[in-house]
């Protein structure tokens, strides 16, 4: 896991045990790489109801020779906002303007670990639910 802006064990363990998704979608955003094993792939195929093939030809990328990863796609960004954002391809804002994963329970192990086991540099500072936690835990101390 990167360093924190409040470092340490401590706030690892508040991350796993009071952590709380904003659903804001920023994790699923940007350009980072997502990538899935064969059997996660046979999950997210049994989830969406389509076959490996479909799969890889409409939701996927070529990282190299060896690897695929989950495609992004280019969306307009919220009401006001005329830039187009970079988003993994199961991504969705809904009416209330909070986000979801298409694929829910089927998700690569890689999402489900964020932000438990891994978070980038800037984290605390994108992931909504980060930034909450960081903030009491620095009233806490
Ligand atoms: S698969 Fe779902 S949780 Fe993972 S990056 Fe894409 S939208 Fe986010
Ligand atoms: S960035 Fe954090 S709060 Fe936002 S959807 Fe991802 S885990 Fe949830």
């Amino acid at each position: 896991m990167a360093d924190t802006p409040t470092g340490g064990e401590e706030f690892r363990q508040a991350i796993v045990a009071r952590f709380e998704c904003a659903r804001c979608g920023a994790c699923c955003k940007g350009d980072g790489i997502v990538r899935f094993s064969s059997p996660e792939l046979e999950r997210m195929c049994a989830a969406l109801g389509v076959r490996r093939r479909y799969f890889l030809k409409n939701f996927a990328a070529r990282l190299d020779s060896r690897e695929w990863i989950l495609r992004d796609r280019f969306v307009t960004g919220p009401p006001g906002f005329t830039e187009r954002e970079q988003w993994c391809i199961f991504l969705e804002r809904h009416p209330d303007g909070r986000h979801g994963c298409r694929l829910d329970g089927a998700k690569p192990a890689q999402c489900h670990a964020f932000p438990y086991d891994w978070i980038n540099p800037d984290s605390c500072q994108t992931c909504a639910g980060l930034r909450l936690l960081v903030a009491d835990f620095k009233l806490e101390k």
